[in-house]
């Protein structure tokens, strides 16, 4: 059974009232209805025009409506002048098919990628489970910074440029959640804290840094169609030679996307010179703790900041 309200309002209202979850591109929920990880009802979400596109404001700051299609974001013009690494990354994930009809909101709230928790025989956590099985088990594509109980790395791609954007997301409600603060690495229980029966209406950037220089790259295991080993994103502003605003993040090596600070602190007032970025990458990996099968997502980690921040240096 499912609805198509024309409102953020009326969509609100049938999450609450129904109990059951909003379908935007469909990407994700069809695939774990079919798998019976979730029953519904759905609450269709593609008639709520109200929450589709981007808005600027005054102070220069963009304003992504949750319907906003990666393909959209990916072919804004500018949005790619504004945030260069938000629409890098739209343009890398998945494949043009999912892209066109994916949607940001879905995207930041689609849930992990484990073979144990899409595998309706297992039990684990994050089904009503009091354990990890992929702990034990087969972990080769999991966490290599371990977070908490569960071991499943963040599936958004997104979800790393906005992180490293400083972006937070608005609910239907009018909160603002910092995008770090929508993922709890700690809970094991849900991919994300956005509460049921929450509606997301959309994402807010900062305002463009000038003479930002960024990049996006990520680790795969083939070429396209699949989730990233290892994926960073970098962002860049030099006064003169100097590195004067930096900000660096991962994703696919933990529960949430990350920030790394260590990276970032290490380059910031430094020259922009190869011996700077050297010692800097020793800090991309001071947070990882391996398990058994995931130890070569370290060197993937630190190989893929490396590639993100030589892109940015060489462009600027
Ligand atoms: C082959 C393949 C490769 C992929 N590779 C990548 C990749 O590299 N990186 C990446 O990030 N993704 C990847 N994806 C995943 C894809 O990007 C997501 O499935 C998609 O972005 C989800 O968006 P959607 O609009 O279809 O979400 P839906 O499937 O409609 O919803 C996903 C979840 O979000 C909830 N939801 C959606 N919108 C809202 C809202 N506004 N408010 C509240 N809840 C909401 C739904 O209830 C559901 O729980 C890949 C998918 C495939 C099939
Ligand atoms: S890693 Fe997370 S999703 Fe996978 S089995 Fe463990 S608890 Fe479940």
């Amino acid at each position: 059974m499912s609805t198509a309200p024309t409102s953020v309002h009326a969509a609100a209202a049938a999450l609450r009232e129904s109990g059951g979850e909003a379908r935007a591109g469909g990407t994700d929920i069809v695939v774990r209805a079919r798998d019976r990880l979730t029953a519904g009802p759905f609450v269709e979400l593609h008639r709520v025009a109200q929450i589709r596109g981007t808005a600027w404001a005054d102070d220069g700051s963009a304003r992504i409506g949750a319907l906003t299609t990666i393909a959209e974001i990916a072919g804004d013009p500018a949005l790619r002048a504004g945030y260069p690494a938000l629409a890098a990354t739209a343009s890398a994930l998945a494949t043009p098919q999912i892209r066109a009809v994916a949607t940001i909101g879905g995207n930041l709230l689609q849930r992990n990628r484990c073979a144990y928790y899409r595998n309706p025989a297992f039990s684990c956590f994050q089904t009503g489970g009091a354990s990890c099985p992929a702990r034990e088990g087969d972990h080769l594509y999991a966490a290599v910074i371990d977070q908490g109980p569960c071991v499943a790395p963040h599936p958004s791609s997104m979800a790393v440029a906005l992180l490293a954007y400083d972006a937070s997301v608005r609910a239907d409600d009018g909160t603002s959640t910092p995008v770090g603060d929508l993922y709890d690495g700690a809970d094991p229980t849900r991919d994300h804290r956005l509460a049921p029966g929450r509606l997301l209406t959309g994402v807010e950037l900062p305002p463009p840094a000038a003479g930002e220089s960024a990049a996006y790259h990520r680790a795969t295991g083939r070429s396209r169609a699949e989730w990233p080993l290892v994926e960073a994103v970098a962002r860049v502003v030099r006064t003169g030679t100097v590195i004067t605003g930096v900000a660096v993040a991962a994703g696919a090596v933990a529960r949430t996307p990350v920030r790394l600070t260590e990276v970032e602190q290490a380059l910031l007032g430094r020259p922009a010179a190869s011996e700077s970025l050297s010692e800097a990458l020793d800090g991309s990996t001071a947070r990882c703790s391996p398990l058994p099968q995931t130890g070569y997502k370290a060197g993937l980690l630190r190989a893929t900041v490396q590639e993100v921040l030589e892109q940015t240096l060489d462009r600027s």
